[in-house]
């Protein structure tokens, strides 16, 4: 894909035919934020909310991580944020490979146009995409690759509370340039 600007990739993006995904989609969801972004989160897939709104993390999970960024002193304002599939799976399951290889040159071309400092990988979806590796517990809590900080996606946050500590501190990463304050 050569490299466009961000409203034209929007447009290719919500106009995108490439896998059967879109046959189902109320909206796709290309992502949000400030361009050129020093931050940058990528989660999995839009949900229902946000196959209705066109905008990424408005559900239950994007409140969640609402919260999560405001405990972590960042400001959703200051970073993009946006998923590895931009149109919702039926009944949200996961998405399938050959949906995600059609998307990510997608992804791939946000990562090219906003120049991200530190991209935030949330969920195993999103880091097999991107560094191919999955495990969120090996994973996360270190930087890898010089920019990239896996953590946990926020709707498996939403079902077990008691990540809610891990998931704050490693988005407190994010703020401090990839170094983990104690
Ligand atoms: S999920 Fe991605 S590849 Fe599939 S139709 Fe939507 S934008 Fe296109």
């Amino acid at each position: 894909m050569n490299q466009i600007d961000l409203p034209h990739l929007d447009q290719q993006i919500c106009a995108c035919r490439l896998c059967p995904l879109f046959l189902e989609r109320n909206l796709a969801v290309p992502g949000s934020g400030p361009a050129p972004a020093d931050i940058m989160l990528v989660g999995e897939a839009p949900g229902k909310e946000e196959d209705l709104t066109g905008k990424p993390f408005v559900g239950r999970a994007g409140r969640l991580l609402d919260a999560a960024l405001e405990r972590a002193g960042l400001e959703r304002s200051r970073v993009f944020i946006t998923s590895v599939i931009k149109c919702r799976p039926p009944q949200n399951r996961k998405p399938k490979k050959k949906e995600i290889e059609r998307c990510r040159p997608y992804l791939q071309s946000q990562i090219e146009i906003l120049h991200p400092k530190i991209i935030c990988l949330m969920g195993n979806t999103a880091a097999q995409a991107v560094l191919g590796r999955q495990g969120i517990a090996d994973l996360r809590g270190r930087i890898l690759e010089d920019r990239y900080l896996v953590t946990f996606h926020p709707a498996a946050v939403l079902r077990n509370r008691n990540l809610m500590d891990d998931f704050v501190s490693d988005l407190k990463m994010l703020n401090t340039g990839g170094l983990r304050l104690v």
